[in-house]
C-alpha cells in the first residue's frame, strides 16, 4: 500500500496543481465518518461537499449499486432503463415540476435549464435569451457558468465570458427589475446560496422574484444543486420560502455519490424537443439506482425533518458559543446549510486545527465557517463535533 508521503509525492508528480488538499489520505468512510489510511476517523461536517444527505455507504445505496452494477450500469438514453424512472417519479411526485432531465452535474444542469430558458425566450418572447443571476452565486465552472457566477474570482482569467448573463445583487428585488429588458428570458436563483457565504433570503425576496417573473412571462429558475433533497429542512429550498419556480437544478446529493444532475421544469416551459439537448451518461442505470435508493430513503424516513430539528439544534449550539466567542457575529442557514461568520480571518486555521482533532469543516472566506454535515448525523456526533470546534476556536484565537 501506497504510505502518505508516497502518495502526496505522486500527487505533485502527476496531477494539475489546482487544489491546496487537505494532508490526509481518505480510505473508507461509513455514516458520518471517513477513515484515513493509518486508521485515523474524522467527523465528515463537509458531507463529501453536500453530497452524502444520508451519510457515507448508506446500506441502501450500497445494495442498490452492488445490484444494479451486476445487471446493466449504461446504455444510451435512447433506450428505455428502469432506476431513473424511479427517481424521476419521485421527484417529481414530490416536487412541482411535471418534467425531468437527467445529466452528470451541477454546472451541466444548470447550463441545460439555460438552454430550455433560451428556447422559451426564442418562442415566447422575441428571441430573448438574457438570465439574470445574482452577485455571490455560484452555478459551475463551464464556459457559460462562469457567466452566469457573479463572483469576480471565477470570471477575471477567463474574459471574455460568453454573453447572455446579467449579474445583480442578491436580496435586491429592484435590481432584478431595472435589469429586466426586451432580452430578458429568465431569472436564476440560489434559495440559499451556499458557495456565496451562506446567505439566505430576506422575507419575501423569493416571492417577489416569483411575481416579477409571472408578471414579465420570464422563467423562474432555482439552483437547487446545493439546497435540494433535503440540506435546508424541506425535500427542495424552495418549498420553505413558499414559492413555486418554473424551473430547478440538482446535482450534488441528487446521486449519493454517484455523478448525477438534473433539471426540472413545469409543464407549460417543457419547450425542448428531440435533437435539441442530450447526455451520453446523463441518468445511466448506475448513477440513478444510487440516486433512487438514497431519494426513497430521504422521503420515506423523512430525513428533511430530520434536518431541520438537527438544524435548529446546531444553531441553537452556535448560538451559545458566541457567548464565549464575540468575534462570532452571526450563525445562519436553514436546516443543515449552517454559515458561521466571524470578525477575524481565522477559518483556515480553525479548519486546520479542527481536522487534527477529527473534524472535516470548510472555511468559505477567511471569515466564515460553513457545516454541512449528513442530514442524519446524530445527536452524539453533533456533540462532538462542536465540542471539537469549541476547542479549535479557542486554541486558535488563544
Ligand atoms: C456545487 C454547485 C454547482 C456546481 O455543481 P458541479 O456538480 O460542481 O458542477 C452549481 N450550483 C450550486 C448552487 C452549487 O452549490
Amino acid at each position: 500500500m501506497t504510505s502518505t508521503s508516497e502518495y502526496k509525492a505522486l500527487e505533485a508528480k502527476y496531477y494539475m496543481q489546482i487544489v491546496n488538499r487537505r494532508p490526509m489520505v481518505l480510505v473508507r468512510a461509513e455514516g458520518t465518518r471517513v477513515f484515513d489510511n493509518d486508521g485515523k476517523s474524522y467527523l465528515d461536517f463537509t458531507a463529501g461537499w453536500a453530497v452524502l444527505n444520508i451519510g457515507h455507504s448508506h446500506p441502501a445505496v450500497v445494495k442498490a449499486v452492488q445490484e444494479q452494477a451486476g445487471l446493466i450500469n449504461q446504455m444510451s438514453n435512447l433506450f428505455y432503463t428502469t432506476p431513473q424512472l424511479k427517481l424521476a417519479q419521485i421527484l417529481i411526485d414530490n416536487s412541482c415540476m411535471d418534467r425531468i432531465f437527467f445529466c452528470n452535474s451541477g454546472a451541466e444542469a444548470n447550463e441545460g435549464v439555460s438552454k430550455l430558458a433560451r428556447k422559451w425566450g426564442k418562442l415566447k418572447l422575441n428571441d430573448a435569451y438574457e438570465i439574470i443571476t445574482m452577485n455571490n452565486s455560484f452555478h459551475g465552472r463551464t464556459m457559460a457558468m462562469m457567466a452566469a457566477t457573479g463572483q469576480a474570482a471565477y470570471q477575471e482569467k477567463w474574459l471574455p465570458l460568453m454573453p447572455g448573463f446579467v449579474n445583480v445583487d442578491y436580496n435586491d428585488i429592484d435590481a432584478i427589475k431595472a435589469a429586466t429588458n426586451d432580452m430578458t428570458c429568465a431569472v436564476m436563483v440560489e434559495p440559499v446560496q451556499g458557495e456565496g457565504g451562506v446567505n439566505v433570503p430576506d422575507d419575501g425576496y423569493l416571492r417577489q422574484i416569483q411575481d416579477w417573473c409571472n408578471e414579465k412571462n420570464i422563467m423562474f429558475i432555482v439552483d437547487e444543486v446545493q439546497t435540494g433533497m433535503g440540506r435546508l429542512g424541506k425535500l427542495f429550498g424552495y418549498q420553505l420560502y413558499g414559492v413555486e419556480p418554473d424551473a430547478m437544478t440538482l446535482a450534488k446529493a441528487l446521486g449519493a455519490g454517484a455523478p448525477l444532475g438534473a433539471f426540472l421544469c413545469k409543464e407549460e416551459f417543457s419547450v425542448l424537443e428531440p435533437g435539441d439537448h442530450g447526455s451520453t451518461f446523463g441518468g445511466n442505470a448506475l448513477t440513478t439506482a444510487s440516486g433512487a435508493a438514497a431519494a426513497e430513503v430521504i422521503v420515506d424516513e423523512d430525513i428533511p425533518s430530520q434536518a431541520a430539528a438537527t438544524g435548529a439544534y446546531v444553531t441553537g449550539k452556535l448560538i451559545a458559543l458566541r457567548e464565549k466567542y464575540d468575534f462570532i457575529t452571526d450563525v445562519r442557514g436553514p436546516g443543515l446549510l449552517i454559515g458561521i461568520e466571524m470578525t477575524k480571518e481565522i477559518a483556515p486555521d480553525v479548519v486546520t486545527e479542527a481536522e487534527s482533532n477529527g473534524l472535516l469543516l470548510n472555511a468559505i472566506r477567511p471569515t466564515i465557517l460553513r457545516l454541512m454535515p449528513p442530514l442524519n448525523v446524530s445527536r452524539d456526533e453533533v456533540d462532538e463535533a462542536l465540542e471539537i470546534l469549541d476547542k479549535a476556536l479557542e486554541k486558535v484565537t488563544d
